[in-house]
This record gives C-alpha cells, structure tokens and sequence, in this order.
C-alpha cells in the first residue's frame, strides 16, 4: 500500500471526514484491522483564511509548498489538497515537491463524465465558483458548469466559513442551499458539484432529486484506489 500525503485542516472538520473515509474505505476493501496509510500536515487555517479574504496567495502557497516537502520528506508517495480552494495554488504546490498530485476537479470531472452527466451545478466558496482554475477543468473536459447568482454565492460561502468549517449544521442553512440548488436545476443542472470539502457535512444524497458528486468523498476513495495499485 502506498502512503497517501494529506495536506488538511482547511478546515479539520473536513479533513477529520478524509480521513473516515479512507479507513473506511480500505478497511472495506481489506478487511479486518487494514487501515489507510496516511500521513496528514494540518496547518492553522485562521492565519490561511485572512490570507485568502486579503487575497495575499502567496503567502498560503509559501505554506502549502512547504508542508508537501515536508510530507515528501516523511516518505509520503502522492499527495493530495484537501480542499477544492486551495486547488487555485494546485500547479505550485505540484511544482515544490516531485511527488504526483492527485487534483480534486480532475477527479470529480471523471466521476461526472463516468455517470453520463453533461451539465453540473458548482457550489463551493467564492474563489471556486467564480475564478477559473476550478470551471476550466471542468470546462476542458467537455462539461457545461453553471454557478449560482451572486447572491447566492455569498450566502453559500457564508455557510461555508461560518457554519460548517466551525462544526455548525443548520436546518435553515440546509433549506437556503437546497433551494439554491433547485434554482440550479431549474437552469439545466443535471447534477450538483458539493465543490467545498465541507458542504458534503449539510446535504445528503436523499435531499435532491439530481446526484450529488462529493468532492472530499470523491477525492478520498481515488486517494484509496491510487494507494492500493
Ligand atoms: N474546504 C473548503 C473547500 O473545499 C473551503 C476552505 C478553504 O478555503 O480551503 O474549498
């Protein structure tokens, strides 16, 4: 089995959810005490998230190339961002380390094309719906992504930040994104993208009748398959 190299904690809340998730999904796959090798450099995300409102990027890729060296130097074999955000700095991280990246939107782009979907509603901070290092992915493979209105993407980053990186699960919060999503729909979305590692926490598969494509699940499962090779 190889080493999977996790740079987390943005938030841990997520990160706490890849790491359930890989156990359990090698656990299924080898049975009795297997368990996902793992190594896991969680940085303080306060500090990452001022960086981010202020727009001062690179001082969070300073953070994020250092800890996949450190990750490289601990003998992780691949590594992967646990968080769809952060994929905005995806090309650098990749370049400070000689270890291969597993990029979340090309893994949830595969598992769109796989089920058929051609059109997918993105939900996610502000930076993932409305800059473009995430939709071009997407777009390159062929995909039609539609992002919510403006106003709607303010209150779904808000739920984000406020809400579920600090653990708080709100039925209103729940009911606001899943008549977000409904507008979605009503626009040609054959799917939604959760596109934020913690939106998966707030909905579940049963509350819309379109799937719903997991990142933080989708990106967890593809770091067990790449580890069991
Ligand atoms: N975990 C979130 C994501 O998947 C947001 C936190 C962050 O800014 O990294 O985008």
């Amino acid at each position: 089995m190889k080493t999977i190299g996790i740079i987390g904690g943005m938030s841990w809340e997520s990160t706490a959810e890849y790491y359930r998730l890989m156990n359990t999904a090698v656990k299924e796959r080898l049975g009795g005490l297997h368990s996902a090798r793992c190594l896991i450099h969680s940085v303080e995300f306060a500090q990452l998230e001022a960086w981010m409102a202020s727009g001062e990027w690179d001082n969070i890729a300073a953070v994020l190339c250092a800890a996949a060296q450190g990750l490289e130097a601990a003998g992780a074999d691949f590594i992967l961002i646990a968080t769809n955000t952060m994929h905005k700095l995806a090309d650098k991280v990749a370049a400070a380390t000689r270890l291969p990246l597993l990029h979340i939107a090309e893994t949830t782009a595969e598992a769109l094309l796989a089920a058929g979907i051609k059109t997918a509603a993105l939900l996610g901070t502000k930076a993932t719906m409305e800059m473009d290092f995430y939709t071009k992915i997407l777009e390159a493979r062929g995909l039609t992504v539609l992002i919510p209105e403006a106003v709607d993407r303010d209150c779904l980053h808000r739920i984000i930040f406020e809400e579920l990186c600090q653990g708080v699960i709100s039925e209103d919060s729940r009911r606001v994104g899943l008549e977000i999503m409904n507008r979605l729909r009503g626009r040609g979305a054959e799917a939604h993208i959760l596109g934020c590692t913690e939106l998966g926490l707030l909905f579940r598969p049963q509350d819309t009748p379109v799937p719903l494509f997991d990142t933080a699940r989708l990106h967890a499962l593809a770091a067990v398959n790449r580890a069991l090779e």
